[in-house]
């Protein structure tokens, strides 16, 4: 069986970079979390690092701890989970600096002898972080201050001035550490926006800073499977599990090789769109675990063609909404049964 495969266009990755680099005027600190949101963190990391970034960031200290073996001394990584209790000597082992949440990390992180560190104030999200006033001041080794925005993809939103006002108060107790705010989204709210690095993650894998497509962006991730079989369903017979979909004429239907263990979410039916044959056509019936239909009536499609799920022909953000997800989630449900291809062209 010919596998789905998600290729990875390392060149649109760096001109992504380069993109909010020149939107936001800051450095580009890259989020990698979650091996690079599905991409793979290492080539991902290693690509940026030719592009230029100094610094990444991950969620976990296992992310962190495989990232500095694969990419060596050479980058600052910090850890937003923070210093987790129990991880101080591995994430002071492979050189890691994690982004200390709330008084029992910093405490710990000290008392393990823990050194180069960030602080993460909650300016209203209340998720991770020091609220304002229980932040510590500054300490030795202290050496990144950051927030993070919870309506960054609304620009509309007011939450996001009065975070930003909360954070640039804050930031004024950290004169000598390097202020970070603005995930993705917020490298598009404005100047007073970006502080001094910038933290992104979906832009630069081809997400748009606001859920949808948007021009400033190049598509990075594309998700193929192959045609298994083509058959022609009569009128009135019915398609998949279920009797999912039914030919209210006579169809050419193509079978081909992705269910949900290719990301190929079960929430497709009925809104999923696939790029074949050289047109958009409904996902017809429901995704099953490895194998999904679509139309094809009318078209040029054979055994092994490719289906495009979503690329340069099926925006990333279109298939996340057409399956009631967003683009992070559809990127970190591709599991390692998809191969993935790196390459510098599409
Ligand atoms: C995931 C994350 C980011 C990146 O967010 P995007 O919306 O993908 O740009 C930045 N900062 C923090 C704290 C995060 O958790």
């Amino acid at each position: 069986m010919i596998p789905a495969e998600l290729h990875i266009d390392l060149e649109a990755l760096a001109r992504n970079y380069r993109r909010l680099e020149a939107v936001s005027g800051r450095p580009v600190h890259p989020v990698v979390k979650a091996d690079a949101y599905g991409l793979g963190a290492t080539p991902v990391a290693r690509r940026l690092l030719a592009a230029g970034a100094r610094t990444f960031f991950v969620a976990r200290a296992a992310e962190g701890v495989r990232l500095r073996a694969d990419l060596g001394p050479e980058p600052d990584i910090y850890v937003l989970d923070g210093a987790v209790a129990g991880t101080e000597r591995a994430l002071i082992e492979a050189d890691l600096r994690p982004v200390l949440n709330h008084g029992d990390q910093l405490r710990g992180w000290r008392g393990a002898g823990g050194g180069a560190c960030g602080l993460q104030i909650d300016t209203g999200m209340n998720r991770l972080g020091f609220r304002p006033e229980d932040a510590p001041a500054a300490f030795d080794g202290l050496a990144l201050v950051m927030s993070h925005l919870a309506c960054a993809d609304d620009p509309a939103e007011p939450m996001n001035r009065r975070q930003r006002d909360a954070f640039a108060a804050v930031a004024a107790r950290y004169p000598d550490q390097i202020k970070s705010f603005a995930n993705s989204g917020g490298c598009f709210l404005g100047d007073d926006y970006g502080f001094d690095a910038v933290r992104p993650g979906i832009c630069l894998y081809g997400g748009g800073p606001e859920g949808r497509p948007d021009p400033r962006i190049a598509p990075v991730a594309t998700l193929t499977a192959r045609v298994l079989q083509v058959r022609d369903v009569p009128a009135g017979e019915s398609v998949g599990y279920s009797r999912g979909w039914v030919a209210d004429q006579p169809a050419r239907v193509a079978l081909f090789a992705a269910g949900y263990a290719d990301g190929l979410l079960r929430a497709y039916s009925p809104e999923g769109q696939a790029f074949v044959g050289g047109q958009l056509r409904p996902l017809i019936g429901r995704v099953s675990m490895d194998v999904a239909a679509v139309e094809v009536t009318g078209l040029d499609v054979a055994v092994g063609d490719p289906v495009e799920l979503f690329g340069a022909n099926r925006p990333l953000d279109d298939a996340a909404r057409a399956a009631g997800t967003i683009a992070y989630e559809l990127l970190t449900s591709i599991t390692a049964r998809v191969p993935r291809v790196y390459s510098a062209a599409a």
